[in-house]
């Protein structure tokens, strides 16, 4: 009997079983910070602009403390498409989140998020070929040393990583197609990691970040809002146990410029909260 654990991995053309809502975004590219975002994809002035950076979407489910996870791969009708990554080009998508999560004010630190590759398989083979290939790692084919050349983030333009993709599909070499799960986890207020970008544990609120372009976004049901300051806290201040509202008396101060200054003042301040 076979013990091993079997691997999970998505079918391709298949329409997963859940829903976008509050928790799960679909995104069929992988533009992740607004500068990676194909200027065509944006050039359209009469209509909205046809993608999004998942950066939006990450900075939401921060926001909102409750966290989620953005399925790259999966297009908004939920058929999963994936996407054709090398080793390489799996390095650079985690080493673009990382920058990306550096670029946030204040920065969102690694134990707050996960990458994850799961492979997609065509309609047509069978379990014993998926769980097999499962097995190989797609590291086992490169060179630790190439693994170390240094990525060009924060472009549209190909880095090394796509021209050396595009060569080796060029002589016959196919890559797998992946779905990225980018998973947000949760705020929790006894982590101790997490102690040092809380406001205090008065209030145990999860800290709110501006994304790349200084903008706060959060998550509502499948979409997302865009909040300006000073006025967002009090919309949005939610206690991370439940979906109670609190009510700040005392701060009497609405002109707050950044984030920082509020939980300044929050973290200062004699406040009382309501529950
Ligand atoms: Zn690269």
């Amino acid at each position: 009997m076979n013990l091993q654990k079997l691997k999970r991995y998505y079918t391709c053309g298949a329409v997963v079983q859940f829903e976008e809502d509050m928790y799960n975004e679909f995104k069929g590219h992988r533009n992740l910070s607004v500068e990676e975002l194909p200027p065509w994809t944006q050039e359209n002035k009469n209509e909205r602009a046809s993608r999004r950076a998942v950066s939006r979407s990450l900075n939401a489910f921060l926001n909102t403390g409750k966290g989620g996870t953005v399925y790259l791969g999966i297009l908004d009708s939920g058929v999963v498409r994936g996407i054709k990554m090398t080793q390489f080009q799996m390095d650079h998508v985690v080493g673009g989140l990382d920058d990306l999560m550096q670029r946030y004010s204040p920065p969102v630190t690694k134990h707050r998020y996960r990458v994850k590759f799961v492979p997609v398989f065509p309609e047509d083979t069978t379990e014993e070929q998926r769980q097999k290939r499962c097995q190989k790692e797609s590291v086992d084919n490169v060179d630790i040393k190439d693994r170390l050349r240094p990525h060009q983030y924060r472009s549209h333009n190909f880095c090394w990583c796509d021209k050396d993709s595009i060569a080796q599909f060029n002589c016959g070499l196919i890559a797998t197609d992946y779905v990225v799960e980018i998973k947000i986890k949760p705020w929790d207020p006894n982590d101790v990691r997490n102690q040092d970008v809380a406001c205090g544990s008065l209030a145990k609120v999860h800290p709110y970040h501006e994304d790349e372009e200084g903008n706060v976004y959060f998550r509502r049901q499948a979409s997302l809002i865009k909040s300006t300051w000073p006025g967002w806290y009090f919309n949005n201040a939610r206690t991370t146990d439940g979906d109670h509202d609190i009510f700040i008396e005392g701060l009497g101060v609405y002109n707050f410029e950044k984030p920082k200054d509020f939980f300044y003042i929050l973290g200062s301040f004699p406040i009382q909260m309501y529950i």
